[in-house]
Formats: structure tokens, sequence, C-alpha cells
């Protein structure tokens, strides 16, 4: 029998998960099809609950649910639990398990350019949902330090106060951020700063940016944030979303097939759909 698969979120229009995942399934000769449902949260229990009914193979979460799914969910892996965030979950048995493949998924998008964290010092900027996935996925790979920069410092403070794994880390004002940035190996970039519209938005400047450092923005749209293109014509070496994107993708789909799919066809795919 054909298997479902899907993705919950409100909105949903705009997910590039469907073309992405049902090619991917294509290829792989996986009878299956990945729908995008449109869930607002006060269905979102019940829509749970029918998609356990009816017996769907896995399926993603988007914003707003991520957190609220946690209470109706069967079992949660250990890292998602501490996140405090799913972005896939599988039916194991007819057991629905919650896992967050967004911070293994960037982390494995860096693969080309750092192998080991441990002499490498990280500026994370931001302290929201994607930063908190990055940060504690990050952290238990033992980097030399991770330290956290944003606005609202406070959540910067409780960001690291609340890390489960032993980090070398402290908060940041951006100003501060800016003065040091000179003794940061890797960059994160993990606020919707300079996302389409505001496209001409940077979070700090990058007036002392290593040449050296690897610039991670995990914004997609444009491909090049101007945070990206400034950190280019200092000399580093950058990175756009569309690989966290991709990459949290493919962990999703092997945990629901066993199979690590072809992460350059989905790439070209999520490209496509991007310049389309
Ligand atoms: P979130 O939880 O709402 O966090 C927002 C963060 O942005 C906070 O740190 C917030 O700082 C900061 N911020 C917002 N507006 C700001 C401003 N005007 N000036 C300074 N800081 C500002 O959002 P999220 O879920 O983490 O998502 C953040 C971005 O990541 C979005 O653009 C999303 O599309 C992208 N994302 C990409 C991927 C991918 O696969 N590539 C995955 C997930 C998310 P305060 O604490 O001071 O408010």
């Amino acid at each position: 029998m054909k298997k479902l698969f899907a993705v919950l979120g409100d909105p949903i229009g705009h997910s590039m998960s469907p073309i992405m995942l049902n090619d991917v399934l294509t290829n792989n000769n996986i009878d299956a099809h990945y729908h995008p449902f449109k869930v607002s949260p006060e269905d979102l229990e019940i829509a749970i609950k029918g998609l356990k009914a009816i017996g769907i193979a896995g399926f993603n979460v988007t914003i707003p649910h991520k957190s609220a799914i946690i209470p109706f969910l069967d079992d949660i892996d250990e890292l998602a639990l501490r996140i405090g965030a799913v972005n896939t979950v599988v039916n194991d048995n007819g057991k629905l398990v919650g896992y967050n493949t967004d911070g293994y998924g960037f982390i494995k998008g860096l693969e080309p350019y750092i192998s080991s964290f441990s002499n490498k010092k990280v500026l994370v900027i931001g302290a929201g949902g994607a930063a908190r996935a990055i940060y504690f996925t990050m952290a238990k790979m033992n980097p030399l330090a991770i330290d956290i920069t944003n606005r609202t410092l406070m959540k910067a403070k409780e960001l690291i106060q609340a890390c489960p794994f032993e980090s070398n880390s402290k908060p940041l004002s951006l100003k501060d951020a800016e003065a040091h940035l000179n003794e940061y190996d890797v960059v994160i970039q993990t606020t919707m700063i300079g996302m389409y519209p505001n496209v001409s938005e940077t979070p700090i400047s990058l007036k002392n940016l290593n040449n050296q450092a690897l610039v991670c923005d995990i914004v997609y749209n444009p491909l090049e944030t101007q945070f990206l293109l400034e950190a280019r014509q200092k000399g580093a070496t950058v990175q756009n979303g569309v690989e966290m994107f991709v990459y949290q993708g493919a962990l999703a789909f092997e945990k629901w097939t066993g199979i690590f799919p072809d992460v350059k066809r989905m790439r070209d795919n999520v490209l496509r759909q991007l310049e389309a």
C-alpha cells in the first residue's frame, strides 16, 4: 500500500519540502506520497490523532507547531526534548516518536569545511528557536568556545543557562560581538534579519571579521543575504541557509526510510524552486 508522509504547518503553502521529498521518494523507488497540510494551532492535537489513526509513516512539523506538538507524541528523542522542539516524527510501529534534525542538519552542511570543532571558536547571532537547535547540537561537539550574541541579551543568557551540555559559552551584546569578531573561526547568523523583503539589513557590522572565518546565514531567501555578501567581500568562506534546509530534510528522510538520500539532487531541486 502506498505510504503517506506529510508536513504540518500554518502557513504551509510556501514550504519547499513537498517537491524536494516527493522527488527523493520517487528517486529511491519508494511507493509513497509527501503531502503539505495546513493545520491551525487549535487543530494540532486532533490532526496528530488523525494521522496516527490512518497509520501515517512519518511527518515533519514546521512553524508554529515545533514545540506545541511535544505533548501529543508518544515518545521524544533526548536532544529534541532538550531543545524543546520537534521537526520530524517517525511512526515506530504505531508509536509517534519526535526528533529534531535542524541542528544536525546545520552541522552536516558544514562537513565540507569543518571536521572537528575542538579548535574552533564559534559565534551564534540570535537566540530564537533555530539558534537553540544549532547551539545545543553544536555544544555537544565540544567546540573550543561557542558564544551567543542577541539583540535581547537576556535571551542569550537564558539560552546558555538552559543548555544541557557543558560548553565554554558567554553571552555578548551586539556591540561586544562586533568589537571581538576577529576572534571567531565560525560565525552563524540565525535571525531573520536580511530575509526578503528587508534584504539590506544586517544584524552586526562585519568590520572586524577574520577573513579566514566561515560565515553562515541560515536565511535562504535571498540566497545571498547582505550579511553573506559583506562577509564574502571580506574574503571569508560563506554558506547560505539552503544547506541546513536540505540536510534537515535528508536526515528526516533517513529516519523514515533508513536511506540517506542524494543531497545534491535535493539541493538542485530547492535551488530551482527558489529561483522560480
Ligand atoms: P525566532 O525564534 O522568532 O527568533 C528570532 C531571532 O531573531 C531572535 O534572536 C530575535 O532577537 C532576532 N531578531 C528578530 N528581529 C530582529 C531585529 N529586528 N533586530 C535584531 N534581532 C532580531 O525565529 P527562528 O525560528 O529562530 O527563525 C529565524 C530565522 O531562521 C528565520 O528567518 C527562519 O526562516 C530561518 N530558519 C532557517 C532554517 C533553514 O533550514 N535554513 C531553519 C529554521 C529557521 P530577540 O530575542 O531580541 O527578539
